[in-house]
């Protein structure tokens, strides 16, 4: 199967799907996307470039997959969900979409497609969440926020934000590159705001706590220099089968 939707200049690459995977004729597959054994794409799914969905994945009608996503073993995506770049979701993971399941009308007969209301979930850039955590209906993961594996997300989680538990509370926050934030050093602190820097002890990337946002965001003399200088690091180390034409 090729696919020459989503293409992106000077890559050139095709579509793997599996002889034992379910990909509706009406689902749109990115360039360089892989769906392994026994995963079944729904019809109106769209999945963009460099993505891996492994093996028995169920992506439902209309979910949205941003580029360079890896969809683990058996990740359930229930119809509601949009899935931004460059996200990583663990075996088994499970993405609801009804906050209040009846399999019956009050009176009795079973319920109809029209019958019941979908609550969207939206998993944002970069976010990571661990082997079978379930998100709960309505919830928003923020850009490289990270959930605990068997985490149960029932409230929205910030950006960089660490939950895990169930329910899901914060527990820190994570860097870009996954490790855990810690306090900062006298450098990095001011006068008045000695609780809000943090720092990564692995790649030393600087943060610093937003009142407004109610979350960390990198600290960089130009942050908005900061994501197109991270954002080829990740795309080379999640697209290895991608070649110049
Ligand atoms: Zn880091």
């Amino acid at each position: 199967m090729t696919s020459t939707i989503h293409s992106t200049p000077a890559v050139q690459t095709t579509t793997t799907v599996h002889p034992t995977a379910e990909v509706s004729q009406h689902a749109i597959i990115g360039p360089g996307t892989k769906i392994w054994h026994q995963a079944q794409v729904r019809e109106g799914a769209m999945i963009g470039a460099n993505c891996i969905i492994g093996k028995g994945a169920y992506i439902d009608f209309g979910v949205s997959i941003g580029t360079n996503s890896k969809l683990q073993n058996g990740v359930f995506v229930y119809h509601g969900a949009t899935i931004e770049e460059g996200v990583f979701l663990g075996p088994g993971v499970i993405l609801t979409n009804d906050r209040s399941p009846r399999a019956i009308n009050v009176d009795g007969t079973q319920k109809s497609d029209n019958d019941w209301q979908v609550t969207p979930i939206r998993v944002m850039r970069g976010a990571s969440i661990g082997a079978r955590a379930v998100i709960l209906p309505g919830v928003t993961i923020g850009e490289y926020a990270m959930v605990g594996a068997g985490a149960v997300v029932t409230r929205h989680v910030p950006a960089y934000g660490l939950v895990y538990g169930n329910p899901a509370r914060l527990h820190g926050h994570v860097c870009h590159c996954g490790a855990v934030l810690s306090r900062a050093g006298d450098e990095h602190a001011g006068p008045s705001h000695a609780d809000s820097y943090w720092e990564c002890p692995s790649c030393h990337q600087p943060f610093e706590f937003r009142a407004e946002l109610e979350t960390v965001q990198p600290v960089s003399d130009s942050g908005d220099e900061l994501m197109p200088m991270l954002m080829p690091l990740y795309a080379a180390s999640t697209s290895p089968t991608t070649s110049r034409s």
